[in-house]
């Protein structure tokens, strides 16, 4: 069975097709049979043709976890009855970029899941061994399949940014899933954590994942009420309505990070702010097998977690997209083929 994204948009529905063999390797192909996959909100951004190089049909899905069933000739890295989780997609394995293990910065891997090659809704997941990282056994099926793009992409925020106990971090848009993410590794790795959310109906999930201070705020002012005074790290998930707060909410030669874009609008920046108080602002995305494999290792020791909405047969795979693009939920779908 697989779910197929035959159109942009939300006029039709996914498709779900029945049965199917797994398929066989070519090349450095793995095939995978898959235990779980998340439904990302990314996905819900994917399917509205967001990303404009998007090609379909294609099954979606980028948070994948399963075990190797084949490989391909010219694979190197795994082998059959690994269990392995997916990242966002491959790195071209040869540039100066994926050399250095930060494959995420390649600019040339191809396969981007759910995008531009077919993802995880399907029992059967084939994708080149760049795509895939190592997952312990006995990790829970429905974390693992979202670990690397809500914990992974928190983590490699956190870590790229300096954060280390004694650390003041502050976390935008703390209710999502990277954010809940961010404060709970935050607090793991002994930083105090401040946690901004939009409305009072978010304050309780935050808490549970161990914020210190919770400040509702609409994104614009938060920075005129930072109790204990102004933060070393800014984890910014929202983007254009809390990015200028975040910014003045830094320590002089403060961090920001900017991981969510949830608008998509363009903002307005002083530059002569961020020259004077010599801040730095950090795109980041994408964690990496290094990320992860550091991350799995922090979480052995200092569990973390991230709250699971629901799982769901991978035959409702179009109403699990329509509950996430809706909002509002406190964790994460995960589909179940
Ligand atoms: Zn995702
Ligand atoms: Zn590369």
């Amino acid at each position: 069975m697989r779910a197929r994204l035959e159109a942009l948009g939300w006029d039709t529905d996914l498709v779900v097709e029945a049965g199917g063999a797994p398929p066989e390797p070519a090349g450095d192909e793995v095939v995978v049979e898959v235990e779980a996959c998340g439904v990302c909100g990314r996905d819900c951004i994917d399917r509205a043709g967001r990303f404009g190089f998007v090609q379909v049909p294609v099954t979606p899905g980028h948070e994948a976890v399963g075990r190797v069933v084949a490989v391909g000739p010219e694979v190197t890295d795994w082998s059959v009855g690994q269990r392995v989780a997916t990242m966002h997609r491959d790195g071209c394995g040869a540039c100066e970029a994926c050399l250095a293990g930060e494959a995420s910065l390649c600019g040339s891997g191809a396969a981007v899941l759910g995008l531009l090659h077919d993802g995880g809704y399907a029992n059967w997941l084939a994708a080149p061994q760049g795509c895939f990282y190592a997952v312990p056994e006995g990790l829970d099926p429905a974390l693992a399949a979202v670990l690397n793009c809500t914990l992974g992409t928190a983590w490699r925020g956190l870590t790229r940014a300096g954060t280390r106990a004694g650390s003041r971090v502050l976390v935008t848009g703390s209710n999502g899933g990277v954010g809940l993410a961010a404060v709970s590794i935050a607090r793991s790795l002994g930083a105090t954590t401040l946690a901004v959310v939009r409305s009072t109906e978010h304050v309780d999930a935050v808490q549970r994942v161990g914020a210190d201070e919770v400040l509702v705020d609409d994104g614009s002012e938060f920075h005129k009420r930072l109790p204990g005074g102004p933060v070393d790290v800014a984890i910014d998930c929202v983007g254009a309505p809390t990015l200028n707060a975040a910014l003045r909410s830094l320590v002089v030669g403060g961090r920001l990070v900017a991981v969510g874009n949830i608008t998509g609008e363009r903002i307005q920046l002083n530059i002569g702010y961020v020259i004077t108080f010599g801040l730095q602002i950090i795109g980041s995305s994408g964690a990496t097998r290094a990320d992860m494999a550091a991350l799995l290792a922090h979480h052995a020791e200092n569990p973390v977690d991230v709250p699971i909405h629901d799982r769901m047969p991978l035959a409702e795979a179009d109403r699990a997209q329509r509950l996430v693009a809706a909002g509002g939920l406190e964790g994460r779908i995960v589909l179940i083929p």
